[in-house]
């Protein structure tokens, strides 16, 4: 089969391999929609994984099942899937302490182009599927679907992380794919204020439409100045990080009222230590917590956030900026994502 791959670190490109073979409970799954992700801008061009060799990339994708393993019972051939970016092993003892995404330790519940192929090839290989997939209604086209592979859970769990509560008033850092589905988690979880930051205007535009009620500039002067100004110097009740860099949480801290919690879904890629400052931090006693989570996958939560979508509750599909048709185009889908030009939020690339 054909699969696009991450060659090295900084080089990527086309590769041949052989389709997966699957075990009793693992599933092989025809993909139909795939998105390329900043984690796998991250993994190429960062190394954030460290070297890996000819690996296929991709972590986000719809498709539909061509096999499955003689212990899969809920998934058969033809039935339309939805999978998510973290693929857990349900009977670890991680998963059994509500932690899934490590599975097999720190982190290893990712395991899509980290330790074995991912999803920008003409097959891929699902461990657990009746744990790992999730049934697609019809009602939800693969555009939306394929939001809900990282995008929505990922910005969903940082409003989980947030413990966000009705009435609250809530930063959101960051208003790339990740942090708009923050925004708009928020809004759901009842949020009052919501000030979201980032400064590509597609993104603010949407921003405001998932319910953003202040946009902050992060270029147009610090975040802490901006937003004590905006709340006449009261600070938030909670953040929400899905963007900016280490020093994103020194004003995190200082712009929350004690009893605050930081929810941070961004991944962190330099340095050795983050910084807490010590007198807004309450000199160790102001009741302020810093809580970052890979999201956690599963099928009862994708079928979960896919009722959500198909009710109409929100609409993902307006994170899609650039539809690519054709396999063949992964690349240049991949790279938009590299370059991140202003108009861009999401490309995703249909396969059929
Ligand atoms: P994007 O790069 O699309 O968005 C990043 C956002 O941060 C943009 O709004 C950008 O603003 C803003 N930003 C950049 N620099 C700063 C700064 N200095 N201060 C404040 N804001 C800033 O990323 P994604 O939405 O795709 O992903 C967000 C993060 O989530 C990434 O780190 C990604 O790796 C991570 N991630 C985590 C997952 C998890 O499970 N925890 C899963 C998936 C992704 P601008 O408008 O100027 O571009
Ligand atoms: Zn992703």
């Amino acid at each position: 089969m054909k699969g696009y791959a991450m060659k090295k670190i900084g080089s990527t490109g086309w590769l041949e391999k052989e389709i997966p073979t699957i075990g009793p409970n693992d599933a092989l799954v025809r993909p139909t929609a795939v998105s390329p992700c900043t984690s796998d801008i991250h993994t190429v061009w960062a190394g954030a994984l460290g070297e890996r060799t000819d690996m296929i990339l991709g972590h986000e994708a719809v498709g539909v099942v061509e096999e499955v393993g003689e212990l899969v019972t809920d998934f058969k051939k033809g039935d339309r899937v939805l999978v998510a970016a973290i693929t857990p092993d349900w009977n670890s003892v991680e998963a059994q302490k509500g932690f899934p995404m490590h599975s097999g330790g720190m982190l290893a519940g990712w395991k899509f182009s980290n330790f074995k192929d991912g999803v920008f090839a003409e097959y891929f290989h699902v461990n657990d599927a009746d744990g790992n997939l999730a049934h697609i209604p019809d009602e939800v086209d693969d555009i939306s679907a394929v939001m809900l592979c990282d995008m929505m859970p990922t910005g969903f769990h940082g409003v989980e992380l947030a413990d966000i509560k009705f009435g609250e008033t809530v930063l959101v850092v960051g208003i790339g794919p990740v942090g708009l589905m923050a925004v708009a988690g928020a809004k759901l979880r009842g949020a009052s204020e919501i000030y979201a930051v980032g400064s590509r205007p597609n993104c603010i535009e949407i921003a405001k439409e998932y319910g953003a009620t202040h946009i902050i500039n992060y270029k147009n002067g610090t975040i802490e100045e901006q937003v004590m100004a905006l709340t006449n110097g009261e600070g938030v009740d909670k953040v929400i990080v899905a963007g900016g860099d280490n020093d994103t949480f020194i004003t995190a801290v200082k712009v929350m009222k004690p009893g605050g919690i930081v929810g941070n879904v961004n991944y962190l890629g330099e340095g050795e230590y983050l910084r807490i400052p010590r007198v807004e931090w309450g000199c160790g006693m102001g009741h302020k917590t810093i809580a970052g989570g890979l999201m956690p996958g599963g099928r009862d939560r994708l079928e979960k956030l896919l009722a959500m979508v198909k009710i109409g509750r929100v609409d993902p599909s307006k994170l899609v900026t650039h539809k690519f048709d054709g396999f063949e185009h992964i690349e240049e889908a991949l790279y938009l994502m590299k370059d991140k030009p202003s108009d861009l939020i999401k490309p995703v690339v249909i396969m059929k």
